[in-house]
């Protein structure tokens, strides 16, 4: 805790003498401005839960980082993470066409790829450091309802500009545009941002309804689509930022101490501005000083150009732990995938003559049909979104969800899904031979059995758990008994012959 906590001081010092630095740099060309740790420390003061939130992700992270290393080998499944652009804009000149957000797209995957045609510009000392990280982006085709989108959203505003610490771009109601479901993409929103900010980014473990890459329009794409002047319009902002969302930190810190938790990163005392013609050494770091070719310093876009090997496993470990789930968007495939659920949780066990309420929870592209089996249940068969189903014999049903979109379909079979019990307690068979059953409704818990015979002699006693109790009584005499059930529904008492 304490290494992470002097890790955001040292972030905030450094965002705030880059932000200083943006203010007072030569006109016109001001020098990189990141917000990702000033809006990290907006988020504290506001979020006392996020600092632990933030560890403990970090920590896993860390932790499959480590796996990843020790296997020596980087992930060799490229995987895809489906995107999609809000563009917010309050002038024509904020709403960037399409072709400039396409120009973005291809710019990310081929710095993550490492297929940017300046690998070139990478000096032959760290050449061997560089990676292709195996992570790409794909636009979004299937908007959070299952309908088809192009990925771009387009929102007018009548905001001039936004703060980074309000984060109101994210919020359609405070003049943004709403975040799509944060498991399922990554959510880019373009606009303009307040104070000379490039961008910001939400870290791993950050809140669902803010996570994502907020981009100045004009850092988008390269030229010709990006008709901005430099140094930051060949879109490594955004390659930037998204290095953040995926938990990488910035390469240098205060003070020589490894600030980025990454082994093969220099350690670097400050930020690099502009772009160095040579060597910059600092922290004894010599004899190829500070790797200010990194995509996570402060560079200009056209001097960045690699992420190291410790960097792409750090990536691909918070792929495998935090942001799981985006692996398993359907969102640039238009697939689909079948579930269901049942509306009451309580109700997949339930007494016999129950009505249970199902939904379809299904993923990817909207369906258009819906064949549902209910094993055990009336109607056995249903081609409803969300039919009602009644059971009335006890047993354990199974209950398959076939869905489709016309083109293609996914069936969910769920065994053993509804459990259906007696309605009253049922003690049988009376008289008995060998055992005896004791069968209890739904929801209640049996605790304690005694048979006691005619004399009040208490001839068998069971501590139990399970509703459905066998005895066996083949050993006791032929008479009669009392049987004692005491249950979470209170003591019942059952008179049983026992016949030989
Ligand atoms: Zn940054």
């Amino acid at each position: 805790m304490r290494a992470f906590i002097l890790f955001l001081l040292c972030s905030w010092c450094s965002s705030l003498s880059c932000l200083g630095q943006a203010a007072t740099g030569a006109p016109g060309v001001p020098t990189r401005s990141c917000a990702t740790t000033a809006y990290q420390e907006a988020l504290l003061k506001k979020d006392s839960a996020l600092l632990l939130r933030q560890l403990q992700t970090r920590q896993q992270a860390e932790n499959a980082s480590l796996k990843l290393s020790q296997s020596k080998a980087l992930r060799k499944t490229t995987v895809t993470i489906p995107v999609v652009f809000h563009v917010v804009y309050n002038t024509e000149a904020q709403n960037i066409p399409d072709e400039q957000i396409l120009s973005q797209l291809a710019i990310l995957n081929n710095d993550f790829r490492r297929r940017n045609t300046d690998t070139v510009d990478t000096p032959s000392h760290f050449k061997p450091l560089a990676a292709d990280t195996e992570i790409e982006f794909c636009l979004a085709s299937i908007d959070p309802n299952g309908d088809l989108t192009t990925g771009i959203t387009r929102t007018k505003t009548d905001k001039i500009s936004f703060e980074t610490s309000r984060d109101d771009v994210k919020f359609a109601s405070r003049g943004g545009a709403d975040i799509w479901d944060s498991r399922q993409y990554l959510n880019i929103w373009i606009c303009n941002i307040t104070g000379n900010i490039l961008g910001y980014s939400s870290f791993p473990g950050y809140n669902a309804s803010i996570d994502g890459v907020v981009l100045l329009y004009s850092s988008i794409g390269a030229p010709p689509f990006n008709r901005a002047a430099g140094p930051y319009n060949q879109g490594r902002t955004a390659t930037h930022e998204v290095g953040h969302w995926l938990g990488l930190r910035h390469t240098w810190g205060a003070g020589c101490n490894n600030a980025d938790g990454i082994d093969d990163t220099p350690n670097q005392q400050r930020e690099t501005s502009g772009c160095p013609d040579n060597i910059v050494s600092s922290c004894n770091n010599g004899p190829f000083g500070n790797m200010w070719q990194n995509y996570m310093d402060y560079t200009d876009d056209g001097c960045m150009n690699m992420f190291t090997r410790g960097q792409a496993a750090f990536m691909q470990a918070t792929l495998a732990t935090a942001r799981a789930s985006i692996l398993n968007s359907l969102a640039c495939t238009g697939d689909i995938r079948s579930d269901f659920e049942v509306t009451n949780p309580a109700d997949t066990l339930v007494l016999a003559g129950t009505t249970v309420n199902f939904i379809d929870k299904s993923e990817g592209s909207r369906p258009v049909s819906w064949l549902w089996e209910f094993e055990g249940g009336t109607p056995a068969t249903s081609t409803q979104q969300a039919p009602s189903v009644t059971y009335n014999t006890p047993g354990l049903y199974k209950v398959l969800l076939t869905v489709a979109n016309g083109v293609v379909s996914d069936t969910e079979e769920k065994t053993a899904f509804i459990q259906v019990t007696v309605s009253d307690l049922v003690v049988f068979p009376n008289p008995a031979g060998e055992y005896i059953t004791i069968e209890q409704p739904a929801r209640v818990e049996v605790r304690h059995l005694e048979l006691v015979n005619s004399m009040g002699q208490t001839v068998l006693r069971q501590e139990v758990k399970e509703r459905v109790v066998q005895l066996q009584v083949q050993h006791l005499p032929a008479g009669i008994y009392y049987l004692r059930i005491q249950s979470s529904d209170g003591l019942e008492i059952k008179k049983i012959s026992v016949i030989r």
